[in-house]
This record gives structure tokens, sequence and C-alpha cells, in this order.
């Protein structure tokens, strides 16, 4: 670990204690009192593996997938066993791997969840292209779908080649999604590739939102390490003028910007599983954020349905916040979105956000990453790049050393960042 790392955390926290992580877990969750709580399902399958992803998932197999979704049930259960009656929850979301591989499967696992939560704000699925078809989408607005995101990753066929997808038929895609309505319908791109112009992302944002979309995210490409994908990034102050002008154009196009790298039309509800609050997690490699742990569980397949078979949750690490790094967590996340409301931190956690980050809120607005908007706390366009560059050095500094761990080792011992 970094000195810069380390001493930024040490800062922020006001403390030497690192985060660690061990393999004791709680088999009862305490998330029964939690009033803003969501849900999320991972399926870990895809009919291509595409060297740039980072995420739990392996080739899709008819066999693994029922043994799998027959585990994931009955997490559920362990999960739920000791829950009083059914609790609001406000939303559902299933992400990957490519969930709509499993579409057949998807609404017993959606009335499995809803035996014990009543879901208030809507389900959300992710789709590969390739499963945009108008059966597929009308068998997932059939079981509540409400939100789908479809990971395009570009129209341009120079990018998807570089990136090593296959071809997709683009009218197919606007054909289905035109014929199934959803709330929202999402589309997913990555930027900063070496040699990608503003006019080829444009070009995407454009084509998007002309044909059906109206939620759009755009990733940059983050090279982990355990997955060289040999796909080059281009140099830093270019991808910072590339931001900016993406910035500039949403803004132009009156879209909306909802969090670092996503912009959606007016009124449109974000297709986003990660700033909420509070959440559990079903599935390998699911995460789960309650009031005072996150824990994630085994990337194993046959790890987790051992745990689960032997009736224990297949949780692989846990970390117990202190009340300061639990703080910073949803600082984190709500800066994400790209406002942070003071009454919401003092909601959530019973301290004035001023008197506890004061210093840091000053220096933020001191060197233009922060402006006031009314009472709350807004980034500025400087402020969403060094965010951008802190979220890829976050992503770089933990969840490239945790996840390679976890591919690596079921149940690690202990983690330390
Ligand atoms: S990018 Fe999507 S389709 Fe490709 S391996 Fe990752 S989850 Fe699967």
């Amino acid at each position: 670990m970094g000195f810069f790392t380390t001493a930024t955390r040490s800062w922020l926290t006001r403390s030497t204690q690192p985060f660690t992580f061990t393999c004791n877990f709680d088999q009862a969750l305490d998330y029964q009192s939690i009033h803003s709580l969501g849900l999320y399902v991972h399926i870990p399958f895809c009919k291509q593996i595409c060297s740039f992803c980072p995420y739990c998932k392996q080739l899709y197999n008819c066999e693994t997938a029922g043994y799998y979704v027959d585990a994931l049930l009955r997490e559920v259960h362990l999960v739920c066993a000791k829950q009083s009656g059914p609790k609001d929850v406000t939303s559902l979301y299933f992400g990957g791997g490519s969930p709509a591989l499993l579409a057949d499967d998807l609404g017993r696992i959606i009335s499995t969840l809803q035996a014990y939560f009543n879901i208030t704000d809507g389900i959300g699925v992710e789709l590969n292209p390739e499963n945009v078809t108008v059966q597929t989408l009308q068998k997932l607005k059939t079981v509540g779908v409400t939100r789908i995101s479809i990971g395009v990753q570009s129209f341009n066929e120079q990018t998807l080649q570089k990136l090593g997808r296959r071809h997709f038929h683009c009218a197919d895609v606007f054909q289905a999604i035109q014929s199934v309505s959803f709330d929202t319908v999402a589309m997913d791109f990555i930027f900063a590739l070496e040699g990608q112009s503003f006019a080829s992302v444009k070009l995407d944002i454009d084509t998007a939102f002309a044909n059906g979309a109206n939620h759009i995210a755009l990733y940059p490409l983050i090279d982990f390490a355990f997955a060289p994908s040999g796909i080059k990034q281009m140099a830093k102050l270019q991808m910072k003028a590339l931001l900016s002008e993406i910035t500039a154009y949403c803004a132009s196009r009156g879209y909306i910007r909802d969090s670092i790298w996503t912009f959606g039309k007016p009124g449109v509800a974000k297709y986003s599983s990660m700033t909420r609050d509070h959440f559990l997690g079903f599935g390998c490699s699911a995460t789960t954020l309650l009031t005072g742990q996150f824990k994630i569980n085994t990337f194993s397949l046959k790890a987790y349905a051992d745990r689960i078979n032997s009736g224990r949750l297949p949780t692989a690490l846990t970390i117990h916040f202190t009340r300061r790094q639990r703080m910073l967590y949803w600082l984190f996340w709500r800066f994400y979105t790209t406002l942070v409301q003071p009454q919401d931190f003092e909601n959530a956690f019973g301290v004035s956000l001023g008197n506890l980050f004061g210093v840091e809120l000053w220096l933020g607005r001191l060197f233009g990453l922060l402006k006031m908007e009314g009472s709350a706390y807004r980034l500025t366009s400087r402020g969403v790049y060094y965010y951008h560059y802190l979220e890829g050095f976050y992503t770089l500094s933990y969840i490239d050393r945790m996840w390679n761990i976890m591919r690596q080792q079921p149940f690690p011992a202990e983690l330390t960042l």
C-alpha cells in the first residue's frame, strides 16, 4: 500500500487503523431496522468473457446455472430466516455477468425475494446487447422489471474490436427496446481508450438517446492488475479534456448528471446499484452494506454452493466499520452523485457534517472542487475530474487488491487495506 494511500486514509479517518477484513462473519445479519435498504443479486454467467472485465463471472453453462440459482434461493432463505414480516426495500438490481441469460429464472428469484420484501422503487436488470430481444424484454417485463441497463460499450466497430467485443446488430436492439417499454432504459459505454475521440463518444451518446435510451453511463477503462487487457488508456490530460467535453455536451443537450459518470433525461429514474445507503447482496461476489458492517461473498461458485448447502452464509470477508470509516464510505458514494446534503449526513449519523469534516469541505471550496448550492455541496467540473481520478485510484488501491485475492482464495483468512 503506497504512502499516499495510507496517509490519505489516516488523515480522513483520523486513525492509523487500516481497513481490516476478516473471515469471521455474522450468520444473522442486522438489517431489519434499517429504513433505506436495497437488494442486489449477482448472476455470474456470460456467453463471452471480455478481457477488460474485472467482475466475477464465468462462461454460461445451463447445468451450472441451474445449480447456482438453487443455491441463490437457499441463500435468500438463510439470510431472511429470522425476518418477522415483509420488509420495505427501495430497489432490486440484478448485475453480473449477464443476468438476462437467466431470464427464465429471474421470476423465481424475484418471487422468492418478494416473499420477504416489498420492493417500492423498481427492479433493474443488466443486459448484454446480444440478449436484447423482444422475447427476453417481454419476459423481464412480465416478472416486474422496470429498469434495464444495456452494456453496449460502444456503437463504434473499431472500439468494439479494440475491446474484443463481438459485433451486434444495433437495429435489432433499438427495435426491441422500442417495442417493450421500461421506466429506465440505460446504456453503458466505455471511454478514455487510447485514440478515442470526442466525436466518437458524442456519436455513442447521440445514438443512444436517439434510439430509446433515457439514461447513459460512460465509464473510463480501468486496467485491473489481475485482468491485464492490453487495451491502452489515453493520457491523463487527454482524459481530462474528454471528460470536460462530455460534461459540456451533455449539459448543452439538457441531460442531467446524476453521478460522476452518468447522465439522464430530466425526470428519469437513474439506473444505479451502487449509490444506496444500505443493501443486501445475494450471489457469489455480492456485497452487503449495513449500518456497521460491509461484507463480501466468496467469488468461487463451488465454495458458494457448498457453504450454503451446509446451512451457513457464503460470506468470505467482513469489516466492522469504525464510525468514522462508515461516514467516509457514505461520503464517498454521496459525492459520487456530485451532490451532498448536510441534512442527509446528519440524519444518517446524528452529527453535523460541518463539525466533523469542516476542514476538508473548506479546502474543497478553496481549491475550487466544491461549491454551495443552497445548503448542499456540489462538485464543480474540476471536482468531478478529481473525483473521477480518485475513483480510479480507489479502485486500483482497494478493489483491485481485494478482488485479486478473492479470485485466488474462496475464503481468505484476513485482508488489510
Ligand atoms: S463485460 Fe459484460 S459480457 Fe463481458 S465478461 Fe464482463 S460481464 Fe460478461
